[in-house]
């Protein structure tokens, strides 16, 4: 067998003595009752960034959902039916309380929005994948100069902060999300996730900035 899925398959294998051992009773009650997530989560598919790790939760505590650069295109974009189909599961079955959009550093999908076109490693044209971060170069592109005027180092992590701001607006397209936020039945949250220092900032609507999670999850 191939090494990668050899790992995979042992990964299972423990999963599944744990399960025999100790979990099996946490899974019977999950799949008996069904799942009643309070929270919902859009993160990016980025490998390194795992919303149920970073957040140490078990099964059945978040509703996940991950794309290429954590995006909500506004409801009304040809490519947003899989999200809006998991947002209107989200909010309107299982009636989650908090959204969380979840972007990080070094994403390679807010790297090809800036570009607008997506080149591979052998210079091909990924067309979907263009297509789809499309959403965003659109709302990157009025934001050039002001990215200019930063550090090179930075414009990455400005960029993927926009991401997050960008996705949290667009949550507002859909009916069924402004409704809740305004009768105070959801709150919405941004996150960035710092992949090397293994930290999570957290977007403070009112200054229109980010700030330490730390201080605010001992606060919770
Ligand atoms: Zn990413």
């Amino acid at each position: 067998m191939d090494k990668t899925l050899q790992s995979i398959a042992q990964g299972y294998l423990r999963f599944r003595a744990e399960f025999l051992a100790e979990s099996g009773d946490f899974y019977r009650s999950l799949a008996e009752q069904g799942q009643k997530p309070r929270v919902a989560i859009i993160s990016c598919s980025d490998s390194r960034v795992d919303p149920a790790v970073i957040t140490n939760t078990k099964p059945g505590e978040m509703f996940v959902l991950r794309n290429v650069a954590n995006l909500i295109p506004e409801r009304s974009s040809e490519t947003a039916w899989g999200v809006r189909a998991a947002l209107q599961f989200a909010t309107e079955v299982l009636e989650v309380q908090h959204f969380v959009v979840c972007g990080h550093s070094g994403c390679g999908g807010i790297q090809g929005a800036r570009r607008n076109q997506v080149i591979g490693p052998q210079g091909q044209h990924l067309e979907d994948l263009s297509v789809w971060l499309r959403n965003l170069s659109e709302k990157f592109a009025p934001l050039e100069e002001q990215a200019k005027e930063l550090d090179p180092d930075l414009q990455d992590e400005f960029y993927e902060k926009v991401g997050i701001i960008n996705s949290l607006g667009n949550l507002f397209t859909f009916p069924e999300i402004e409704r809740r936020v305004k009768e105070g039945k959801l709150h919405l949250h941004g996150w960035y996730f710092d992949i090397k220092r293994g930290e999570l900032l957290a977007y403070d609507a009112p200054s229109y900035g980010f700030v330490s999670f730390d201080t605010l999850a001992k606060e919770f």
